[in-house]
């Protein structure tokens, strides 16, 4: 059962909350009108109520939930204009949480135009209202929308600064050690599916102690934040840089291996020796880097990047290691 899926996929449990409670609302509807003798309507609620419980299944299934939304908001659509030509009034009523959920489960967009299509095939076709009726109506009906647009939006909003704060490094921007994690998984899967060498390095700023010590934190942290910079401009477009913690970054570098992996990295470490100073003097960085094996976790991966980076500190710093140069390489 993916009760973990509600726990940790909001779309997906506004999208089961939405089915369950729009099933229950309206099945003893379904069930009143057909006892009145109301077969039209019967028939409608009924319909309506076989495509929430349908696209439940469908979503119980492991279903897309993009899809199981548009199924949703067409059923809420189409459901509500039928029911609200029928019945009139008490037809219209239900379009209200219909314009509201439709904002809460899809795109701002296909929210907006079921919006439209719904308020003006109620006011062309509901049998009931006279003129001021429908205007009442439209204002109504569109004012309803457009508060839940703006919820919609701002809530939009609002995930995407939480997710960029939750996967983003404060100081230098970079990605973090989070977005890391899942990125170096995604690399060793899409490694395993097509064999594509992948190779991660991780990069530690030569005795920083000492320029925190000399010149201050706030030094340390804009000389960080040139370090970044730096790095990132010498990076191809394939290429992620995340900030691994304190004064150590990972890079990942797909598609590099064996020479071509070296010749980068010297590259990039007599860039950051020319190119960063404090106080007219160098800023070195030590790099130990390793190419992912068919046979190991991430883990592992890291912790030979890691044992390389420990040689290039051992050797005197401002260094480039390979795990491989150390190791069989026919194991690699
Ligand atoms: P080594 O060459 O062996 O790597 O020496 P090191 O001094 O760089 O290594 P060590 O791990 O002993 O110290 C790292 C220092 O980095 C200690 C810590 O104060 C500093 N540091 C970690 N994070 C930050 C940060 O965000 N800003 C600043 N300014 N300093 C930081
Ligand atoms: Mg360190
Ligand atoms: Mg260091």
């Amino acid at each position: 059962m993916p009760i973990d899926r509600l726990r940790s996929d909001v779309h997906y449990a506004i999208l089961v909350v939405f089915g369950i409670a729009g099933l229950l609302g309206i099945a003893p509807f379904a069930v009143y009108r057909f006892l009145r003798g109301d077969w039209l309507a019967g028939a409608v609620d009924t319909g309506v109520v076989a495509v929430l419980a349908a696209t439940l299944a469908y979503l119980w299934r492991g279903g897309s939930p993009q899809r199981a939304a548009i199924v949703f908001v067409a059923n809420n659509t189409l459901g509500c204009m039928l029911i609200a030509v029928n019945l009139g009034l008490p037809g219209v009523l239900w379009t209200y949480p219909a314009l509201v959920s439709n904002f809460l489960m899809t795109s701002r967009r296909i929210a907006i135009v079921a919006a439209v299509a719904l308020i003006v095939g109620v006011a062309l076709f509901d049998p009931v209202l006279d003129a001021l009726g429908r205007a009442g109506y439209v204002v109504t009906a569109a004012l309803t929308s457009v508060f839940s647009f703006l919820f919609a939006q701002r809530t939009h909003s609002q995930r995407r600064q939480l997710e960029r704060l939750a996967t983003h490094d404060a100081l230098t921007g970079l990605y973090n050690r989070r977005a890391m994690e899942s990125e170096l998984a995604a690399a060793a899967e899409t490694f395993r599916r097509h064999r594509l060498p992948v190779a991660l390095a991780v990069l530690d700023m030569d005795h920083f102690k000492r320029i925190n010590d000399a010149f201050g934190h706030e030094a340390g942290d804009q000389v960080l934040l040139r370090f970044a910079r730096i790095v990132q401009g010498r990076c191809r477009a394939s290429d992620r840089f995340f900030r691994y913690g304190g004064e150590e970054f990972v890079l990942l570098l797909p598609g590099a291996g064996g020479e071509e992996l070296r010749r980068l990295l010297e590259e990039l470490r007599t860039t950051v020796e020319t190119r960063l100073q404090i106080d007219g003097r160098p800023v070195t960085v030590s790099i130990g880097a390793a190419s992912l094996r068919a046979d190991e976790s991430v883990t592992q991966w890291l912790a030979r990047a890691d044992a390389a980076l420990y040689r290039a500190k051992d050797g005197g710093r401002n260094r480039v290691e390979l795990a491989e140069d150390v190791e069989d390489p026919l194991a690699a």
